[in-house]
């Protein structure tokens, strides 16, 4: 018998032997054991030709007296995971439906919004992507046209809306929008640096908004501040408080990782729980805005060995292996900023040319479904990266983020050289705590 595959099958091994087989050029995966992994090195090796009394003998130490019963079993569950083939064409076919699948339809709208009710802001964050932004306050779109807008959203199947910035809670007017906006279908999530809830404003927003996310790099005031600004510490702390009296569930803290407070995630990890009730906590990498900013990244090699160590499972559950498969930006993710201009995502706005409509205009959902900037987004493709089209964990890992890519290169496709390594250990992660059926 004579088993078809893909040349790049990755075997991931945990410490406590479990193993991962991962086929590369379809995207799929299976759990299985230490005979799972024998079972398919020998296999491999042996150019898929199955020889089942070397097979056997390969399993001398493990499984004496192995069936060819047993192996065949095995091995249909294998084909039936797709991870080996009994013909060569459906090896082929599964290649290819796996590279339509990735393909983002042209036909399919967005699914979230990032909507900017202003970009004005009361910190300075060194390492903001929004700094260099108009902050205008007269540009800003009027409390009925935020509203318009919503409802404009709304209709075109748009479920999910973040609000960020800037500092949405600069407007005065944000709770009157929501409130007016909200539906039972809309969720509504609140991007803030935690530094403006009131007495007021905490109930009336809680009312309306489904998660709050609150920018936090550490509760050390001084690490804080060296990269946010230590001003409004004492006033995050106390709205922290507040959540985590009567809303801790609703309350994330993002920590943006430098390497100025690297050291003290963990800390502020155990801390936010133990202190303040707060469970939801992530931190992720800062990326750099520039060529120049690249130095400013925290040590990876140490990064890795601080999130293998402490990162949680139930984390890589929520993030599983299709996680990065592509970027939404333009296509399934738009970002509207404060005069109501569509961009692809956020990091985005005011590259004009990378602007693709304005929301109030009234065939600009036409202007957005056939923009040539929607399409040059969709058509993005890991297979496409040099260097990351040769990568067998190209699918899990999606190659690293457009934006960041043309604020350093220029270019939306670059192969991102200082955080492959980080981008990796992140993909095999997601892979490995991936809940897939038990092959025996
Ligand atoms: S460009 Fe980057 S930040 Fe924007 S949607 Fe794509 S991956 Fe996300
Ligand atoms: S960034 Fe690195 S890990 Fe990710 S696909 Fe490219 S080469 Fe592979």
């Amino acid at each position: 018998m004579k088993l078809f595959f893909d040349p790049d099958l990755l075997i991931e091994e945990s410490d406590d032997g479990k193993v991962w087989i991962y086929s590369s050029g379809n995207h799929k995966w299976l759990k299985g054991n230490s005979a799972v992994k024998i079972l398919v090195k020998t296999i491999a090796q042996n150019s898929g030709i199955v020889d089942f009394e070397k097979i056997k003998s390969e399993f001398i130490d493990h499984r004496p007296k192995l069936s060819d019963e047993e192996i065949k079993q095995a091995i249909d569950d294998m084909v039936k995971a797709e991870i080996f083939f009994y013909r060569k064409a459906n090896l082929e076919e599964s290649i290819q439906q796996f590279k339509r699948e990735y393909q983002i339809q042209k036909s399919q709208p967005p699914k979230i919004a990032y909507l900017h009710p202003t970009h004005r802001c009361n910190f300075h964050c060194w390492y903001c992507y929004n700094a260099k932004i108009t902050k205008d306050k007269s540009n800003e779109l009027s409390t009925n046209d935020w509203i318009k807008s919503i409802e404009k959203l709304e209709q075109i199947g748009i479920k999910k809306f973040v609000i960020t910035g800037g500092e949405p809670l600069l407007r005065e007017d944000l709770y009157e929008i929501l409130k007016r906006t909200k539906t039972t279908t809309i969720s509504y999530e609140l991007l803030t640096n935690g530094s403006l809830f009131n007495e007021e404003n905490f109930w009336k927003l809680n009312s309306v908004i489904d998660r709050f996310v609150i920018s936090l790099d550490s509760l050390d005031k001084e690490i804080q501040g060296r990269n946010r600004g230590i001003k409004y510490f004492n006033h995050i702390l106390k709205n922290i408080e507040m959540f985590s009296k009567y809303f801790p569930e609703k309350l994330w803290i993002r920590s943006i990782i430098t390497s100025d407070n690297i050291n003290d995630i963990e800390r502020t990890r155990r801390e936010l729980r133990e202190r303040y009730n707060i469970s939801n906590y992530v931190a992720t990498i800062f990326l750099p805005n520039s060529y120049e900013q690249i130095p400013s990244m925290p040590d990876i090699k140490k990064l890795i060995k601080i999130e293998n160590e402490h990162i949680s499972e139930e984390t890589f559950l929520n993030y599983g292996p299709n996680y990065k498969l592509k970027c939404g930006g333009g296509t399934s993710i738009i970002a509207i900023d404060a005069k109501g201009d569509i961009y692809p995502c956020q990091n985005f706005i005011e590259e004009t040319q990378f602007k693709i409509s304005n929301v109030l205009n009234d065939n600009w959902y036409d202007e957005l479904m056939d923009s040539p900037i929607r399409e040059r987004f969709r058509k993005l493709s890991v297979n496409e990266k040099e260097i990351c089209k040769e990568c067998p964990y190209r699918y899990l890992c999606g190659g690293g983020c457009p934006a960041i890519s043309w604020r350093v290169y220029k270019r939306l496709d670059a192969f991102l050289p200082f955080l492959c390594e980080y981008l990796r250990n992140d993909a095999r992660r997601r892979l490995m705590h991936s809940s897939t059926v038990k092959v025996r």
